[in-house]
């Protein structure tokens, strides 16, 4: 039996390679891609452009599947997340974020992760797996034509787009799913697929120094870099991956970078932990600390989760930490959350289930934790940048 090649997985040179296999010209493969990614076809027989001999032939070897989605909740403001199945009783979140003039897709690279952050719920599950290029890239595909269908907007390029930026910030370390990570990137940015600018894509990386530059020269996207601390002793107990990549080297990383990125600051984003990192001297040592490095920061009100043993700053304490690093010149804006009251966290939703139980057992109960917490919304709500 015959496998068929999932055509998501192709980055545009991919599929020209692919076609070719086939006996078609390049432009057949931009056909394609305008098909599968500005479309949002899965059905060869509704790609009428393309001779009869060749979507019959595409029957027999290949597929356009992203993963299935486990549920999918929109939020009173129109906040949507969908719970993604990736496998083996794996399950990964993608958020859609509406705002006025634009629409933000946070998404997953990996299911679990490895650096296991002290805040974070998706680091307490463990590493789990790499998602796949289909995996990566079906959320936006999945979600775009998704959110296009519930508002009745027709697909193809002269539909309004729905999802105007991307930020890889939900599950995952993206810079350690590297190269499935880049082939989506350049999928989100080809003009034959979303067509999205490289300021409009954003990449949120704890720090994985050799992989930022690497990036640099792949496919230079906007940067976001998880600071969380200003010195190294208090970041090796908040992102253990420092002790590998310390500061000096992080800030000198950002620094490259920036030659090669589409803006010209990094986003430094810091979540906000009651007594760890969020005192006056903290925010001066963070001045001190990107003083050559060009910068926003965000802070994050710390989303907590029974197990962390960590609490949110309070909002006089994030505004006291804000205005510290403001009169120090620096813009600073503070994420808004909403759904304190429930669990839905940052990966939370996902990592309550990832337990020991049978695959099935995982499947229902993860069910029934949508059912329970899925008009909240835990974490993301306001992106800015
Ligand atoms: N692995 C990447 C991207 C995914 S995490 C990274 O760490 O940058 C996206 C952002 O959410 C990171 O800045 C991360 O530190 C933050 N985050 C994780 N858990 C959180 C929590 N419980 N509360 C608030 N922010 C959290
Ligand atoms: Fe991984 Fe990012 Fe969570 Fe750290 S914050 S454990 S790097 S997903």
């Amino acid at each position: 039996m015959t496998t068929l090649t999932n055509l998501l997985d192709l980055d545009p040179a991919q599929l020209i390679a692919y076609c070719g296999e086939l006996g078609e010209k390049p432009f057949r493969a931009k056909q394609l891609q305008r098909w599968i990614h500005q479309f949002g076809a899965s059905d060869f027989d509704a790609m009428t452009d393309l001779a009869k001999s060749l979507r019959d032939k595409l029957k027999t070897r290949a597929m356009i599947a992203a993963p299935a989605v486990i549920s999918d909740h929109t939020s009173s403001d129109g906040t949507r997340k969908w719970l993604i199945d990736v496998g083996q009783g794996n399950a990964v979140e993608t958020v859609f974020i509406p705002e006025e003039n634009r629409g933000t897709l946070c998404i997953s690279t990996q299911a679990g992760c490895a650096v296991n952050c002290r805040f974070c719920s998706t680091g307490k599950q463990g590493f789990n797996r790499n998602l796949s290029v289909g995996e990566i890239i079906g959320q936006l595909w999945m979600a775009e034509f998704e959110l296009r269908r519930t508002k009745g907007i027709e697909p193809g390029p002269k539909g309004e787009r729905q999802i105007t930026n991307v930020v890889m910030m939900g599950m995952g370390e993206p810079l350690l799913n590297y190269e499935p990570t880049v082939t989506a990137l350049k999928l989100m940015l080809d003009d034959n697929a979303y067509g999205l600018s490289r300021r409009r894509v954003t990449l949120s990386t704890s720090g994985v120094v050799p992989m930022i530059d690497k990036l640099s020269q792949d496919c230079a996207v906007a940067l976001a870099v998880s600071l969380h601390a200003s010195n190294d002793a208090l970041r090796d107990g908040l992102v253990p991956l420092n002790k590998k990549y310390p500061l000096k080297e992080l800030m000198a990383a950002c620094k490259r970078y920036l030659e090669f990125a589409p803006r010209d600051f990094v986003t430094f984003e810091y979540c906000m932990l009651d007594g760890v990192n969020d005192t006056d001297q903290h925010a001066r040592e963070l001045l001190a600390l990107v003083q050559n490095v060009p910068c926003k920061f965000n802070l994050i009100p710390f989303n907590p989760f029974p197990e962390s043993g960590l609490t949110r700053s309070n909002n006089s304490r994030i505004k006291a930490f804000a205005q510290v690093l403001m009169d120090g010149g620096i813009v600073t804006t503070v994420r808004k959350t909403r759904g304190d009251d429930i669990d839905a966290a940052c990966g939370q939703l996902a990592g309550e289930v990832q337990d020991r139980t049978r695959v099935q057992d995982r499947m229902k109960k993860m069910a029934e934790y949508q059912e329970k917490f899925g008009k909240n919304f835990g974490r993301i709500v306001e992106i800015s940048s």
